[in-house]
């Protein structure tokens, strides 16, 4: 009798990993193909300044942080507690850390948290091909190249977890759009990345200075929050939150470096003042502050008007994004629109994509993970219920 073909992932990243542990967890034979040596690549990236796997956030709010309903249907089904309680099963405990984001326990480094899941999976008898990239996808196999071999590899099902277009080095190079010239594949670009300023403007000095307690405005947008200086620009969860508008061609960003003050009752303190200097200390405005505003053309700085404007809304010229591969996670790929609600392709039999590789999008904070994860489970779901 014919041997039934495995259950074969493309990807052993979060999202792989994740839809393996459930189709092996209820029985079936699942084959799991990498083209790095070893899985996890971008999670243990992911892990170098903590691993923040999810968030604490209530639901309605963790839900909110998706634009597509697809998404968020699929976090209801496998939800932040649901993960939770499954890596808990696993022997992964999680812990609540600042701001809700939910992190391995402190004993638990990254790459424990990734062995750990990988023995599991090794006991549940998923195969693992690493070091081998598919090159082609026909009706019944998928054709896989090692270092001098090429082989095929039956499925029964496919789940396709190759991962968006960042930090190539990890194994998400985006080369897997070559495998499907058929579809309408959306070109990827860079999501929670830096903002590189216009170098017009020069702000070597700021380079590792924070920017604490203060509003950004972009757009119609508004997000306070916390930013650091690099040697292009600016990083940290306010300016990613903010990356939609420069896709779109905004430029435009200001700063109120004094949110806790009005216009008026800056220009007060000011004209009291000896000299501005002296001012701008008596506000404990913060380093990184200090040197944005002592960078005015000197008629604004000694003017009260035009410095407490300033001071409320001071203007930063965003030039683009940072290079995609520098990227946290990116946008484009399969289009949620060829897809049903448990990641199956409507033109393809028996194809789900998963992850990173579909067109989504999330802030960080744990909500990435999330929803790879969260994937992985409903496609895996959706493969048992079919036999
Ligand atoms: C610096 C950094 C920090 C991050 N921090 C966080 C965070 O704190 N919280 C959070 O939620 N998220 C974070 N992320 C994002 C998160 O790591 C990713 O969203 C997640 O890893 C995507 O998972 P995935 O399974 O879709 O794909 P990936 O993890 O990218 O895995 C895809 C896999 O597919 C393999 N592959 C690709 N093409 C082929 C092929 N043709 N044949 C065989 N194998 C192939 C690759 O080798 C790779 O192993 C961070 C990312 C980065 C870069």
């Amino acid at each position: 009798m014919d041997e039934v073909a495995p259950i074969v992932i493309v990807g052993a990243g979060p999202a792989g990993l994740t839809a393996a542990y459930f189709l092996s967890k209820a029985g079936k034979k699942v084959c799991v193909v990498d083209q790095k040596s070893r899985a996890g690549r971008k999670f243990l990236v992911a892990g170098h300044n903590g691993l923040n796997l999810t968030n604490n956030l209530d639901l309605d709010a963790f839900l909110a942080k998706y634009p597509d309903e697809i998404i968020r249907k699929a976090v209801r089904q496998f939800s932040p507690q649901d993960f939770r309680d499954w890596f808990s099963d696993l022997g992964i405990a999680t812990y609540v850390g600042t701001s809700g984001k939910v992190f391995p326990i402190p004993s638990l480094k990254p790459i424990e948290v990734l062995n750990r899941w990988m023995q599991i999976l090794e006991t549940q008898d998923v195969s693992f091909y690493f070091n081998s990239k598919c090159i082609q996808v026909t009706e019944q196999d998928i054709i896989l190249e090692d270092k001098n071999t090429v082989q095929h590899l039956p499925y029964s099902h496919l789940i396709f977890a190759t991962g968006g277009k960042s930090w190539k080095m990890t194994g998400s190079d985006g080369m897997w759009t070559r495998l499907f010239p058929s579809l309408n594949i959306l070109p990827f670009q860079p999501s929670n990345a830096g903002f590189v300023l216009n170098h017009n403007q020069n702000y070597q000095k700021l380079e590792g200075l924070p920017l604490k307690n203060v509003v950004f405005y972009m757009g119609e947008m508004q997000l306070k929050g916390e930013v650091v200086f690099t040697s292009k620009g600016l990083e940290g969860a306010p300016i990613y939150a903010l990356n939609q508008l420069v896709r779109k061609g905004t430029r435009a960003l200001y700063i109120d470096l004094k949110p806790t003050m009005t216009a008026e009752s800056i220009i007060g303190h000011l004209e009291k003042a000896k000299n501005p200097t002296t001012a701008l200390k008596e506000l404990k405005l913060g380093k990184a502050a200090l040197l944005l505003l002592k960078s005015l053309p000197k008629e604004t700085f000694v003017h009260a008007t035009l410095l407490a404007q300033h001071m409320k809304r001071f203007p930063l010229e965003v030039s683009g994004l940072y290079p995609i591969d520098r990227a946290i996670s990116t946008v484009g790929g399969i289009s949620l629109l060829d897809l049903n609600e448990h990641f199956q392709h409507h033109a393809l039999n028996r194809t789900f994509f998963i992850g990173e590789m579909v067109d989504w999008d999330a802030p960080t904070g744990g909500y990435l993970l999330q929803a790879c994860f969260s994937m992985g489970f409903v496609a895996a779901q959706a493969i048992l219920k079919t036999n």
